[in-house]
């Protein structure tokens, strides 16, 4: 099959906020005076910030109110957006300006498929935002990962089909969200998800394009 799109998940795929989210909870669980270890951070993995907020109070073993819990959710939303300004180009994960560069030059059309709420911002910052036919992010979609609508409205955007394109993944959810709308998954950068997945690279410097194509 002729392979004639991409479409990215942003974080955990592009580019990695992890330590953006990291330093925005550790603050926050400051403010409950709980020390938050990397150890506590990856229990936060993949989860939403409401129930990542919950494990956290959990782990102060303390109460608060519905008021100072919307308060805490801000706050570290807040820090969290005022970290992200900081990214630039440097911070696109290995391989990724390599593999949008190689796409274009092949006629390959380009696609961002996140929940993030800020992806055009994150894509601005790297300074590769130029470079995608279509871009769907957490502002676009009525229903979230697992369900495909995030895949098919980009795949709609770039005017190709499910089975033209290829979705890069992270998460369960995101490779789950792609196979059901019948796209063809590569996991890349967590070795957890690799079986869910039609395929597994560590980095996207480890995909090459026309070996897929073979393949697939
Ligand atoms: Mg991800």
């Amino acid at each position: 099959m002729k392979i004639k799109g991409l479409i990215f998940d942003l974080d955990g795929v592009l580019v990695s906020t992890e330590k953006n989210h990291f330093t925005a909870w550790k603050k926050t669980a400051e403010r409950l005076e709980c020390d938050f270890t990397e150890l506590d951070n990856e229990q936060l993995k993949g989860i939403s910030r409401v129930d990542s907020l919950k494990k956290i109070i959990a782990l102060t073993g303390t109460n608060v109110s519905p008021v100072e819990f919307d308060e805490l959710l801000i706050f570290k939303n807040e820090i969290y957006l005022e970290s992200i300004r900081e990214l630039g180009p440097a911070d696109a994960l290995p391989g990724v300006v390599e593999l949008l560069q190689q796409a274009k030059a092949h006629d390959i059309k380009l696609g961002v498929g996140s929940s993030s709420k800020n992806a055009n911002a994150i894509l601005e910052l790297l300074q590769i935002k130029d470079l995608f036919d279509a871009i769907i992010d957490g502002n676009g979609v009525s229903a979230p990962k697992p369900d495909p609508e995030v895949f098919l409205n980009a795949a709609r955007d770039m005017g190709l089909s499910a089975a033209e394109c290829i979705v890069f993944e992270d998460a369960e959810s995101g490779i789950m969200a792609a196979k059901a709308g019948g796209f063809k998954v590569i996991a890349t950068g967590n070795p957890h998800v690799a079986e869910l997945a039609h395929a597994y690279v560590e980095t996207l410097i480890d995909f090459n394009l026309s070996i897929y194509e073979e393949s697939f």
